[in-house]
């Protein structure tokens, strides 16, 4: 499969390696947000949440737990912003989430186009 995630988990494309067990591998994002910007990838190819098994979903959340603390150690960030992308702006087609420290005043925002919202209560409408 030409997927550049599973060529960075089998080596053929080298990566900023933070942390790596039998299940994932977690390196720096090559266009990072902030300082410390990481991406948590299982190394079994999974496309996105609707298909990664709970062990290794289960594994990641232990992941997260375990390399916040030392992010709030050594990179001083104030916050982490985990997130993953599916179908539209998901460019790699292999799960990965975003664990994004955050900093206080690093003016990272989240995207919003305040024109095309609709009230509240007319999107609460649409979903019940
Ligand atoms: P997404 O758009 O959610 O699929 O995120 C893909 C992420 O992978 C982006 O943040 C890219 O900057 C990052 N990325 C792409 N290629 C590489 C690479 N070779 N090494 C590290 N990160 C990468
Ligand atoms: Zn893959």
């Amino acid at each position: 499969m030409d997927c550049i995630f599973c060529k960075i988990i089998n080596g053929e494309i080298p990566s900023s390696v933070v942390y790596e067990d039998d299940l994932v591998k977690v390196f720096l994002d090559i266009n990072p947000t902030t300082n410390g910007d990481t991406l948590i990838v299982p190394k079994k190819h999974f496309k996105d949440f609707r298909d990664i098994d709970n062990e290794t979903l289960t594994h990641i959340y232990q992941v997260i737990n375990k390399l916040y603390p030392i992010y709030q150690e050594k990179l001083n960030c104030d916050g982490l912003t985990i997130s993953h992308n599916t179908d539209y702006g998901q460019d790699i087609k292999h799960f990965h989430i975003h664990f994004i420290p955050r900093y206080k005043d690093d003016e990272v925002k989240h995207l919003s186009n305040k024109e095309i919202l609709l009230d509240i209560d007319k999107v609460l409408n649409k979903l019940k």
